[in-house]
């Protein structure tokens, strides 16, 4: 497939705002693909070069690209940067260089969809001395042999600006059609999503092997598995009521959750972060402890990293623990702050996938595993039967000092991408608040007014994700709680992604100054969820027939500034808020 034809379809697709019109595009769009394209397509589309677990980026800052715009069309980095100020976006401006350019244009090369995915490949693997005028020179020539219309998407392919607002769902959804012609193929093609995290995986397989390969798409050490989410209920009875007769119940620890990829022969060790980053470099002691302390030649496990003073008995909180994250001074901090990894779920050991198995199954698998060393431990965890056992486990777990239980169903298999039932959570600020925190996505921010005014930042505009419109809905504005330093860190982060019209996936009645592209997420805590019209989230009918949405009361930030550890995929859902909401209701009426 010609470049130039993808770069149709990416014109057409950013000027579309209804989802349905995006697939039937990108559907179309796919369709268009040979075998060996349609992998790098999907990827393009999504804005990266390799899936996201492996952090392929060219390396190429503003900076760089004025200089390769510049040397493919004749024009001067001055000029160029002229441009930039009045645009607000580089791939507009290669577009419009381009097409003005002041060198003969290299016509009769037509690029393929391949050569310029493998050229942006190549960009980003080169390193080392002299690496930038390599990078420049690359995208230069790239550059020079497009259209005008291609250099817009290079330019942004280049700088991972592309933000087609397609969102993994909507892309899942066109390769169901692709793949059957009909969107009911989705759900065994997000089964897939979920065990490997990789969508150009998942449309290498259609293209190959077509619809019935998908089922063949197993655990492999090395790629990610997406984790399982916990529901939440308030009470030890609700709990036991929802699991059947009986459940285990684990210690909730509140560190960073890992996933561990350890492999003996290969002496190779990958640990993800919740949102599937790769991280090993954060956690050596845990790294060095999966090699020597697991009794399996190969395993992917989970657990929760958390420091633990051992004399002291005592955990400390999140906070302390992602301190650990730094990439600076990781070896120091690993000896004043010693952290151990609790290991709750196995996921795959020695060629065996565990992930269809039940929980008791993964967990003497676990328990057998799992040698006594100083870093990896075993999570607590007892078999229940009665609510005053799970009640007097979750008054132990508070006493120890940590967050809550996490309760499991003895017989449900990992649900790896999905908040069930399969597991349940109950946090010791059930008892005492009205509501959990919830995990939104920043949208847009405010202007800062009166003493703010100096900051340039007023405050945020919060959404939630609604799977079912794969859209991101409106539910609070924050204006209070912030620190000075916060207010600078999010006057910069969000000034570099602001955006000129609302985000294709968002649904919102209310406008802030500035909309940003959905990226950053921040833990928040209100006094309690209401009905309000003036957002989107969860919006419909009430009971007197007004239109009305869910609204946060008296948001503030509880993370420190953005999390770092969850990606847009880890935004609270509307269904989530909902159940929330409902919960506050009964809770307040059984007060
Ligand atoms: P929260 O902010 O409440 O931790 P979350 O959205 O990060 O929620 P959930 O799946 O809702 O994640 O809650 C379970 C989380 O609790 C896991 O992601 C994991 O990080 C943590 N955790 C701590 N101990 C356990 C355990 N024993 N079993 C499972 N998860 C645990």
């Amino acid at each position: 497939m010609l470049f130039s034809s993808l770069s149709e379809y990416y014109e057409r697709l950013e000027g579309v705002s209804s989802r349905l019109s995006m697939i039937d595009i990108m559907t179309e769009m796919f369709s268009k693909a040979s075998k060996e394209e349609l992998c790098n397509i999907v990827y393009m589309t999504q804005g990266v070069l390799g899936p996201p677990f492996k952090g392929i980026e060219t390396g190429i800052a503003e900076k760089f690209t004025e200089a390769a715009i510049g040397i493919a069309t004749g024009f001067s980095k001055e000029h160029v940067y002229d441009e930039y100020k009045k645009a607000g976006d580089m791939g507009s401006v290669a577009e419009k260089l381009v097409s003005n350019t002041k060198l003969r244009r290299m016509e009769n090369r037509k690029l393929e969809v391949n050569d310029v995915f493998n050229t942006m490949k190549s960009i980003a693997g080169i390193s080392g001395e002299g690496s930038q005028d390599k990078k420049i020179r690359h995208l230069a020539h790239l550059i020079a042999s497009s259209t005008p219309l291609e250099a817009r998407y290079i330019v942004r392919l280049a700088l991972g600006t592309l933000r087609l607002g397609a969102g993994d769902a909507t892309i899942l959804e066109a390769l169901s059609k692709l793949a059957t012609g009909s969107r009911e193929f989705k759900g065994e093609l997000e089964n897939a999503y979920n065990t490997c995290s990789d969508l150009g995986r998942i449309a290498d397989v259609l293209a190959k092997h077509g619809a019935d390969g998908i089922k063949d798409i197993r655990v492999e050490l090395f790629s990610p598995i997406r984790p399982a989410l916990a529901e939440r209920l308030p009470t030890a009875e609700e709990i036991l009521k929802k699991m059947g007769d009986a459940c285990s119940v684990e210690s909730k620890y509140d560190g960073m959750r890992t996933q561990v990829h350890m492999s003996k022969k290969g002496k190779k060790v990958v640990i993800f972060s919740r949102n599937l980053e790769t991280v090993t470099d954060m956690f050596p002691d845990i790294a060095e402890a999966a090699l020597k302390d697991i009794d399996a030649e190969e395993a992917i496990f989970e657990g929760e990293a958390i420091a633990y003073d051992e004399i002291a008995n005592e955990f400390h909180a999140f906070q302390e623990t992602i301190q650990r994250k730094r990439k600076h001074g990781v070896k120091e901090k690993s000896k004043e702050l010693p952290l151990k990894l609790f290991a709750f779920d196995l996921l795959y050991v020695d060629g065996e996938q565990y992930t269809n198995k039940e929980y008791e199954k993964r967990r003497k698998k676990l328990e057998s595993i799992i040698k006594k060393g100083e870093v990896i431990r075993l999570s607590d965890n007892k078999v229940v039967t009665k609510p005053s056992e799970l009640e007097h486990y979750f008054d132990e777990a508070i006493g120890k000092g940590l967050e809550g239980i996490v309760a499991k169903d003895l017989h449900a298999p990992y649900v790896a991408g999905a908040r069930k039932f399969s597991w349940i959570k109950m946090k010791r600020s059930y008892k005492s608040e009205l509501s959990d925190t919830v995990d939104l996505v920043v949208i847009g921010y405010y202007l800062g007014r009166g003493t703010r005014a100096e900051f340039q930042f007023g405050g945020l505009l919060g959404a939630v994700y609604n799977e079912d419109r794969d859209m991101f809905e409106t539910i609070t504005r924050i204006g209070t709680g912030f620190t000075e330093q916060q207010m600078e860190m999010f006057r910069d982060l969000l000034g570099k992604i602001k955006i000129k019209n609302k985000p294709v996936r968002v649904d919102s009645l209310v406008e802030p100054d500035f909309w940003v592209e959905p990226k950053y997420i921040v833990t928040v805590r209100a006094d309690e969820i209401t009905r309000s019209p003036m957002h989107t989230c969860g919006r419909g009918k009430n009971e007197g027939g007004d239109e009305v949405g869910y609204a946060l009361r008296f948001p503030r930030i509880v993370s420190d500034g953005i999390r770092k550890d969850k990606s847009v995929n880890d935004t609270t859902t509307t269904s989530e808020i909902v159940e929330m909401f409902k919960q506050q209701r009964k809770t307040r009426i059984e007060k």
